[in-house]
């Protein structure tokens, strides 16, 4: 295995999609993960999860691993009642990733976004998601730089554009982590178990159906109650 002498900073949030990248990061670049808590009501899940994913040996003693920073930055005030949605969070999360980049010499930083366009009448399609925001975000990051002052621009890298849900879950499977361990919920009411209702969730059970190693898997993607909401929590 060869590691690249550049570096990038990866965003990680726990999720699917940001787990794939940084295993495609680590492949190809010296790589930090950025946290960044921003407000999301989720946020002790996609800790927990975050925690998982590093802790792992296939990521801990990799050579290209460069380790994590968490940093906060409050966005709450901006979030809709009921929702996780919250305006311009990846402009946020990108800006913030481009000067962390810079602060730590990386010249890429990598985003584990998969749409090639914005899809409207998708329910988990966002704009600042897609490839032509991150273009446009990388033309206006080339704007504000200034030759000589630490004048290198950082380029954001979408190495999972093209790629479908199964292709991003069969990855890290196969990279041998735990599939439960890691959190795409979009709930909103602090239960610690995927509500099996919200897009993200009922896109990930129709992959693991498919997946038939995890017909008899534990994955709890069914409505929780009050009860019975112990879920992934260990
Ligand atoms: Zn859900």
């Amino acid at each position: 295995m060869s590691v690249s002498v550049q570096k990038a900073i990866v965003t990680l949030s726990g999720g699917y999609d940001s787990v794939a990248a940084l295993l495609w990061s680590l492949e190809h670049y010296k790589t930090r993960a950025l946290f960044i808590d921003y407000g999301q009501p989720y946020l002790e899940q996609e800790q927990q999860a975050l925690w998982y994913v590093v802790d792992q040996p296939q990521i801990q003693q990799h050579p290209a691993w460069r380790g994590l920073d968490m940093i906060r930055v409050d966005l709450r005030p901006a979030l809709e009642a009921n929702s996780s949605w919250i305006p311009y969070r990846n402009l946020v999360i990108g800006a913030v990733a481009v000067n962390w980049a810079v602060g730590h010499a990386a010249s890429v930083v990598v985003v584990g976004s998969k749409s090639k366009e914005w899809r409207p009448d998708d329910p988990v399609s966002y704009k600042d998601s897609t490839l032509p925001f991150f273009e446009g975000l990388e033309q206006l990051v080339e704007e504000a730089t200034e030759p000589g002052r630490r004048g290198m621009a950082p380029r954001f890298e979408m190495p999972l554009v093209g790629w479908d849900k199964k292709r991003v879950l069969a990855t890290i499977r196969d990279a041998g982590f735990d599939l439960r361990k890691m959190w795409n919920c979009y709930r909103t009411d602090g239960i610690w178990a995927p509500c099996g209702e919200c897009a993200h969730c009922r896109e990930t059970q129709h992959i693991l159906d498919a997946f038939q190693a995890f017909e008899s898997s534990p994955f709890i993607l069914t409505q929780s109650t009050d009860d019975d909401a112990t879920g992934i929590k260990e």
